[in-house]
């Protein structure tokens, strides 16, 4: 191969990698997607925020709820159609305590490279589902791993179905600390403000479970009121 061959080589070679990495940050991306909207937060003076719960129902449903019961308060709970399955008497008990239900796909896969009938049924299964709990209201849906790159975003914005991300994600920084969990909560909430928290599985979201109340009582100290996603997105249309 001649030096002229090479460059041209290494040229494309980078383009390829560059390309690639662009759009695996673009997967991720809480603020960005190709088709449709993508609500990480949203814009508002009014100290509302929405605390939503990823990968429901589990065995610690009740625990939840009985927190948001006592604090008076009510959350949006992402559900994933395979649990409700498994889990019909807890994902009742979500909609029977008026919290909001959202989708979180019915198989928690990743949703890059998949097919339009595939994400079809991945939705409308688990739409089904949380309709089956005897919920009424809006469905909004939130990727699995916030994962979505060209085809999920697609389906959605067909469908007009809302996509849902976050701002304010203290797990990801400190797993397990319940002090840290609830001060960086607290620290980095703003008006309009989406949380979002894991307590539905074992003993590695029990600092979640026990941050929740805390986090509760700090940002209701600072003036904020705990609304749910749809409530949230009203805040933002009644500015239009
Ligand atoms: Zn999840």
């Amino acid at each position: 191969m001649n030096k002229k061959a090479i460059l041209i080589l290494i040229i494309l070679l980078s383009i390829l990698i560059l390309t690639g990495y662009t759009l695996f940050q673009i997967s991720k991306s809480r603020t960005f997607q190709f088709f449709g909207g993508l609500t990480a937060r949203i814009n508002t003076n009014q100290k509302v925020v929405a605390l939503t719960f990823d990968d429901a129902p589990t065995e610690y449903t009740s625990e939840v709820l009985y927190i948001l019961a006592e604090k008076n308060i009510k959350a949006t709970f992402y559900a994933i159609g395979q649990a409700i399955e498994k889990n019909p008497k807890e994902a009742k008990a979500i909609a029977d305590a008026g919290m909001e239900i959202g989708n979180h796909s019915y198989s928690h896969q990743r949703f890059l490279l998949k097919s339009q009938s595939h994400i079809d049924f991945e939705i409308q299964k688990t739409n089904q589902l949380i309709r089956d709990t005897g919920y009424k209201g809006e469905i909004t849906f939130r990727p699995p791993n916030g994962k979505k790159l060209f085809g999920l975003p697609w389906y959605l914005t067909r469908n007009n179905i809302e996509t849902i991300m976050w701002d304010v994600e203290p797990d990801t920084y400190y797993p397990g600390n319940v002090k840290s969990i609830t001060n960086y909560t607290i620290q980095n909430t703003k008006p309009g403000s989406i949380i979002l928290l894991h307590p539905f599985c074992g003993s590695a979201c029990e600092a979640d479970r026990k941050a929740l109340p805390e986090i509760v009582d700090g940002l209701t100290a600072k003036g904020y009121k705990f609304v749910t996603i749809n409530q949230l997105l009203e805040y933002e249309k009644s500015k239009e």
